[in-house]
């Protein structure tokens, strides 16, 4: 009894010491102590006792005094490590070096601190940004028609693209030194997103020279001289930029680029000089077709010694004006009916000067790093913006048609079935949104987040598609109609655009979140990795030495807090002071998983090793548990960042359920295909000791999501109008979507009149063969007033604008299209 007591000291013991990251000198203490009281209770130091305690003193000696350490487990470990870590690129090392490490190192930790999380100041827009949102935002949305720019134009409207130039539009980035906008990085989220609202090619059009291109990177790299001259004429439209890296035989894999530039000797301007003559082939460039100014992306090299020793300088980037001999732009892409300009353009031995190189030639071979550092703040706002944008049209709209539509005398969004629909609809914008907020604020609050943006990027994207794909089955025929009335065609047609770009979704998910994020945020990886290069050998050793001790405890907490918060479903897991106390249950199982997370974590990378990164579909499913981890946070972060309001409280109950039941089967299936099955037996045990951890979320929760797409917000309750926040609105009600807003509040009205009518149909007040003969009869006894038949006049008058299609002639308009091209 009295050695199964101490059995179960000992165990608890080691769990504490491990849960709590104990120093090495605590556990060799407790170690001791353990033996004392072991000795004591025997009656002195048996053998079976002093053989055992002397090797663990022994150990104890080799673990906590550092140089015996360092000499006889550290440096053949080291030795080990430098053989097996894998070799890494300039290029894939820069990519790795690039950007900041933001809250997601705290979702890597096993043990956020989701005080911090709310720490992060919320961002907030300026009287001057509000302003400009209200006004020239307006306006322009005003002014662009999306069916007229795709079908009649193919692109923005003369007047349109003025207006853009001259409002600034084009420079939103450009500080206001250089007569830019200088806008926040939310503020040109907030712009993007209200532009999507209303049309995909005024939202990129306006998204891509605010992004990663000539004035990002002139910002950030270029000389004085280049800035003083590009960035004010970029600013005011007088040059319209495009930047083209893909090229036709290098897509994802960028850095493998063909199109070269040589150093070497020509004619400029009637004199010679030290230029580059550079060939490329760039297709899939947007404003390509348009742009005044072209930057490049190209591997210079050096073969005659021009410039110094070295003859591959690496990848360079140049604004290269488009007027210049032998540059050729103009042809257009079609990518999938979408009007954006998009075009190839190419050269070949185009010379030019080193000038031209952006940040001059001491930036010769550093235009990749240039472009990893620069590209997690395009990734955080560009698309998460444009996709959100869509998925709140998506929202306001299916839920009001859903409501106005009726089919078996009642509105199709109360069927079950589409309530289904319409619930991942809403709690999808929710989320996406609380996202785009989250990561276009640590932008602003100078972070270059390169995980947080590829998970950004990555599931906005990827839930944009779901929303759109649900709001098309909502919608079938009137959303399968190309037309003007038809609202969200576009969206469908262009939604695998965002998924493509900047990082197509399935490289990002399967070598970029989680690999990127096992190195960069594990708070030990990335410093063994950085040891085991250190030049100096000496501190090479104490480097790795405190970064391995270190990972060991690291990796023995998380096991003992997985297991312990599996045992004890995390319900003594401490939480912030300050949050709603309804949520609290959520903190205790995120920190559950993150510790679950970091634990198979590094499991995969011991057994693993270099090989982790050939096996995408486990580095892929860790990389979702990953960005669960992520998106909760951020749906945690707007809740309590919008004020608590009780009845935003559904959607995010639904979307933390459900990014947790989806992060469940991602971590269950990692394990399930683990390719060692006593290690998956281990995993499992302790990541899920007394089964899984979550369920799906309840229809009843559901249910009350979809409440809020399908009736207007009222005084009590602004959910609809807050999830759907910074949408363009046409008040026009010829518009398709100025008609559902006049229709929705139609629908509510008048479905009260039509439960009088029925109340008097089955009463027998009144009878008649259709429905007209009804409301007559109604009318005629009193049963209704005159209010209440304009009511029904006026909801059946917008029930048929929101419901129409429209239908062409037999050639859809084209002949007529090309005479008047022709005569134009
Ligand atoms: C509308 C549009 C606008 C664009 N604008 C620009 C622009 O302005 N400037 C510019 O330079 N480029 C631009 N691009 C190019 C864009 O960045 C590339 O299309 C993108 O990088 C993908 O390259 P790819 O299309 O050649 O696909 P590929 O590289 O051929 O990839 C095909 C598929 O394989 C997957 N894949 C590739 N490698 C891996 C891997 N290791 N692991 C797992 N999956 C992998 C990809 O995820 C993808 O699903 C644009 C593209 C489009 C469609």
């Amino acid at each position: 009894m009295t050695w199964l007591a101490l059995a179960l000291a000992a165990l608890i013991a080691l769990t504490i010491l491990a849960y709590s990251r104990a120093s090495g000198l605590a556990w060799a203490l407790t170690v001791g102590a353990w033996f004392w009281a072991a000795a004591e209770l025997d009656g002195g130091w048996s053998l079976p006792l002093l053989v055992p305690g002397a090797l663990l003193l022994a150990l104890a000696v080799l673990l906590i005094v550092a140089p015996i350490r360092r000499a006889i487990l550290t440096r053949p470990m080291l030795d080990v490590y430098r053989r097996i870590l894998p070799t890494m690129s300039q290029t894939e090392q820069e990519a790795l070096d690039a950007g900041s490490v933001w809250w997601e190192g705290e979702l890597f930790s096993g043990s956020p601190d989701w005080a911090k999380l709310h720490e992060i100041p919320q961002p907030k827009l300026t009287q001057e940004e509000l302003h400009f949102l209200d006004h020239e935002v307006e306006e322009v949305c005003g002014m662009s028609n999306d069916w007229e720019i795709t079908h009649i134009h193919q692109d923005l409207p003369p007047a349109v693209w003025q207006y853009l130039k001259d409002r600034g539009f084009l420079g939103m980035i450009i500080p206001k030194k250089y007569g830019g906008l200088e806008f926040s990085a939310y503020m040109h989220s907030q712009v993007v997103t209200k532009l999507a609202t209303r049309s995909s090619t005024l939202a990129v059009s306006v998204m891509v020279p605010n992004s990663l291109g000539p004035a990002e990177l002139l910002i950030h790299y270029g000389t004085q001289a280049q800035k003083d001259y590009y960035l004010p004429r970029l600013a005011k439209g007088i040059e319209v930029p495009a930047f083209g890296l893909t090229n036709p035989q290098a897509g994802s894999d960028a850095a493998a680029i063909p199109d070269v530039g040589v150093v070497c000797k020509g004619i400029w301007e009637g004199r010679e000089i030290i230029g580059m003559r550079v060939s490329w082939e760039k297709r899939y460039i947007t404003l390509g077709p348009i742009c005044t100014i072209l930057g490049l992306a190209f591997r210079l090299t050096d073969p005659d010694h021009l410039l110094g020793e070295k003859e591959d300088l690496g990848i360079t980037c140049a604004l290269v004006p488009t007027r210049t001999p032998g540059v050729n732009i103009g042809r257009r892409h079609w990518p999938l009916n979408a009007t954006f300009q998009n075009g190839p353009n190419w050269g070949t031995n185009v010379f030019m000067p080193l000038d031209w190189i952006i940040g001059g030639p001491a930036r010769a071979g550093q235009g990749w790093r240039m472009l990893m550092e620069c590209l997690a703040a395009g990734r955080s706002i560009s698309l998460p913006s444009l996709n959100t944008g869509m998925a709140k049209l998506a929202s306001r709209c299916v839920g009001a048609y859903a409501r106005v539509r009726q089919q078996f005398k009642m509105p199709i969004g109360k069927f079950e079935g589409v309530e289904e629909a319409l619930t991942r609809i809403a709690a999808r914008t929710y989320l996406m949104d609380a996202c785009r907020i989250m990561t276009a604020g640590a932008v602003d609050l100078g972070e270059k987040p390169a995980v947080a943006s590829a998970i950004a990027k990555l599931h906005v994207t990827e839930m944009g598609r779901q929303v759109v794909n649900d709001a098309m089955d909502v919608l079938a025929g009137k959303g399968i109609m190309l037309g003007p009335s038809n609202f969200m065609a576009r969206a469908y047609q262009q939604v695998p655009i965002a998924i493509t770009v900047e990082g197509a979704n399935i490289l990002t998910r399967s070598l970029i979140v989680f690999g990127q994020g096992a190195i960069r945020c594990h708070p030990w990886v990335l410093k063994e990795m950085e040891a085991a290069r250190h030049p100096d050998p000496r501190q090479g050793l104490a480097d790795f030495d405190h970064a391995l001790t270190s990972h060991i405890q690291f990796a023995l907490s998380n096991f003992a807090r997985a297991l312990v918060m599996g045992l004890t479903g995390s319900n003594f897991v401490r939480t912030p002071e300050a949050i709603d106390p309804r949520t609290r249950r959520y903190y205790q199982q995120l920190t559950r998983l993150s510790a679950s997370f970091a634990f198979v974590s590094d499991v995969s990378m011991l057994v693993l090793g270099g090989g982790l990164k050939r096996r995408e579909k486990l580095s892929a499913r860790l990389g979702d548990v990953l960005s669960a981890l992520y998106l909760c946070s951020a749906a945690l972060k707007r809740y309590e960042g919008q004020g608590r309001h009780a009845t935003d409280a559904p959607l995010l109950h639904w979307t933390i359920w459900d990014t947790l039941y989806h992060a469940q089967i991602a971590l269950d299936g990692a394990i399930a295909n683990y390719p060692n099955r006593l290690v998956a037996w281990v995993l499992r045990r302790v990541v899920y000791p007394l089964g899984r951890m979550f369920h799906a979320p309840s229809d009843e929760l559901g249910a009350r999501v979809a409440q809020i797409l399908i009736a207007p917000s009222s005084d009590e309750n602004r959910a609809r109008d807050r999830l759907t926040a910074g949408m363009y609105l046409p008040k026009s009600e010829t518009d398709p979507v100025g008609a559902l807003e006049a229709a929705l509040p139609a629908a509510l009205k008048a479905e009260i009149v039509e439960l009088k009518l029925r109340a008097a149909v089955r009463e027998k007040k009144i009878s008649g063969p259709d429905h007209a003969a009804l409301v007559e009869a109604a009318a005629a006894k009193g049963i209704i007033n005159l209010e209440e038949r304009e009511a029904l006049a006026r909801y059946a008058r917008l029930r048929d604008e929101v419901v129409k299609v429209d239908h062409f002639p037999q050639d859809f308009g084209l002949s007529v299209k090309v005479q008047e091209r022709a005569a134009a």
